[in-house]
This record gives C-alpha cells, sequence and structure tokens, in this order.
C-alpha cells in the first residue's frame, strides 16, 4: 500500500490577529511538515462564531503570506461546516454516545464536587442517566469512560488521563447551538486527512478527549506534538486578553528567528534580518522536533520591534 504521507496544520481561531505564541505554532507545524516532505494546511477555526472577530482570518492569512509561509489546498473555515458537525452528532446520538443536558451552569456548580483539569467545573452527571421531567435539553454531551489513557506526544513524552476524572462527560453542542471546538476539529482533522498535529501545549489536556472523540466517531487518530507555550514575565499564555502584541510582518526573518530560537533553534546571527527565503531554508534543513524543549510553557520576552 502507498506510504503515508504527512499531513500537518495550523489551525488558528480569529478572535484577534497573530501574536507571538500563534506564531510558534504556525512554525513549528510548518517546519515539521516541510522536513517530512508533507502537507501543511491552514484551517480558520471560527466554529465559535460570537468570539470571532470579523476580518480577522482574511488578516491571519495575509500575515503568514507576508512571513512567507505556503499552504496547500484551500483554507477551510469552521463557520461552513456546520453539515459535517450535524452529521457526526447524529452519529454520536444514534450510537447512544451521547446524551441531551439540561443542567444550567448554575445547576452545576451548585453539585460539582471538583474542578475539571481546564479548570471550568466537572460535570457531575446528573442528565446522563436521561432528563428529569419537565427539563429541556440545552447541550449535548458525550459520555466517557472511567479508564486510564495515554499517549505518547512527540514533544512532552507520555501523557496519561482519566476523562471520569479529568474532564468529566463533556459537552459537543453547546447550549446556544453552537458546535463546541473538541467535535469540530476532530471532525475537521479527519476530514482533511490530518496525521500530525503540532501545536501549542496550552492543548495538551484536550487530546485524550479528542482521541476518545476520534473512537466514538472510527475516526483514525492523528500523532500529536505541543509545542512550549510562550508566557509573559507574569507566567500569562501570550494572547489577546493578555494584552500581547500583533506581529508586524515588517519584522520578517528577525522575529521568525525568534521563534526557532524559542523553540530551541537558535539560528546564525546573520539570519536574523535576512531575506525570508535564506531564513526558511536554513530552518528547513535544521529542524528536528527533539532539539523542541520538553516544556509547557516558556517565558518570552521580545527583543524584536522594540528599537
Ligand atoms: N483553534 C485553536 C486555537 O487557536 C487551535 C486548535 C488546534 O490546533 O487543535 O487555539
Amino acid at each position: 500500500c502507498c506510504p503515508r504521507v504527512y499531513c500537518g496544520r495550523f489551525a488558528p481561531s480569529p478572535t484577534g490577529l497573530l501574536h507571538f505564541g500563534s506564531l510558534v505554532a504556525a512554525v513549528g507545524s510548518y517546519l515539521d511538515a516541510c522536513v517530512h516532505g508533507g502537507r501543511w494546511l491552514v484551517r480558520i477555526e471560527d466554529v465559535d462564531t460570537p468570539r470571532a472577530v470579523p476580518g480577522a482570518g482574511d488578516a491571519i492569512l495575509r500575515t503568514l503570506e507576508g512571513f512567507g509561509f505556503v499552504w496547500d489546498g484551500e483554507v477551510w473555515r469552521q463557520s461552513r461546516r456546520s453539515e459535517a458537525y450535524r452529521d457526526a452528532l447524529a452519529r454520536l446520538q444514534a450510537a447512544g454516545h451521547v446524551y441531551p443536558c439540561g443542567c444550567s451552569r448554575s445547576e452545576i456548580a451548585a453539585v460539582a464536587g471538583r474542578k475539571s483539569i481546564d479548570g471550568g467545573l466537572l460535570y457531575p452527571g446528573t442528565c446522563r442517566a436521561g432528563l428529569a421531567a419537565r427539563r429541556t435539553a440545552r447541550a449535548w454531551r458525550l459520555r466517557v469512560p472511567d479508564r486510564e489513557w495515554r499517549f505518547s506526544d512527540r514533544v512532552q513524552g507520555e501523557v496519561r488521563q482519566n476523562l471520569a476524572r479529568d474532564t468529566g462527560d463533556f459537552v459537543v453542542l453547546r447550549a446556544d447551538g453552537l458546535f463546541a471546538y473538541q467535535l469540530a476539529v476532530v471532525v475537521d482533522d479527519a476530514a482533511q486527512g490530518v496525521n500530525a498535529v503540532v501545536r501549542g501545549a496550552d492543548l495538551i489536556d484536550s487530546v485524550v478527549r479528542q482521541i476518545w472523540l476520534q473512537q466514538c466517531l472510527g475516526l483514525p487518530a492523528p500523532s500529536y506534538a505541543h509545542l512550549p507555550v510562550a508566557v509573559n514575565a507574569a507566567g500569562e499564555k501570550l494572547s489577546k486578553q493578555t494584552r500581547a502584541p500583533e506581529v508586524d510582518v515588517a519584522q520578517g526573518s528577525r522575529l521568525l528567528c525568534e521563534v526557532c530560537a524559542f523553540l530551541g533553534h537558535p539560528p546564525p546571527i546573520n539570519l536574523y534580518g535576512a531575506p525570508l527565503a535564506d531564513f526558511w531554508r536554513w530552518a528547513i534543513s535544521a529542524w528536528s522536533i527533539n532539539r523542541v524543549p520538553k516544556r509547557l510553557k516558556m517565558p518570552h520576552h521580545s527583543c524584536v520591534g522594540r528599537d
């Protein structure tokens, strides 16, 4: 049979423009696809339509082009994929993997004993055995098994999780009628043939939920590599919420060199400010995911753009 062709992707949420942290995920996923002679896709993850900033998806694409990234095929946008998510939900419903949940946040808060791994409330399973009389479904939740999962992350090594203990039955269709990130990402990665996910370690706690969803839907699991997340002096992830500055394409290879240095690949000094083609030629020849620091978070203080 044919060899497995590497297919990676960069999947930004258009909640603002790219900042250093998102550029780290773009560069890491791109270089890893390039050294494997693979495909690299870009997908705009605007499934959470109220959070999407109008025009941000296009601005992200222009920024990527300005830094010299070249993607394969069409750019997919999750806001146009509702039919595929509805179809996946219908399959989960038919197989009994999901159930309607009528609990409000305050009802969950009143019963939940513990927090879930991502800081939310661990769903206590109130509606698991069926909706109580006179309750209406607000969201749909996926039943999770009570067993320990292990997977091997290409950067972070072995990760263990028990979904029953760490996340509880999680939402795949939200009370506001929007599909949840976990469902959208699993459906899209499979539909696009993505078999190598390289992204920020802030998402490492989602992997087991995604693997379980893949199993419920009969989809193949990609390999995973989680890159360290850039944090500011206060230890907070660089993001729109922490007012991380947007990247400026005028910073060109100086900023890309900083990203590579952050990812354990310090470039020769003459590449800082060099033509983009020279930077990319060097970066593709130098990249090895084994050199990426095995850390979930790392501080980053930019030297670029502060002349
Ligand atoms: N859209 C997500 C984000 O921007 C990334 C999803 C993923 O890479 O799986 O944080």
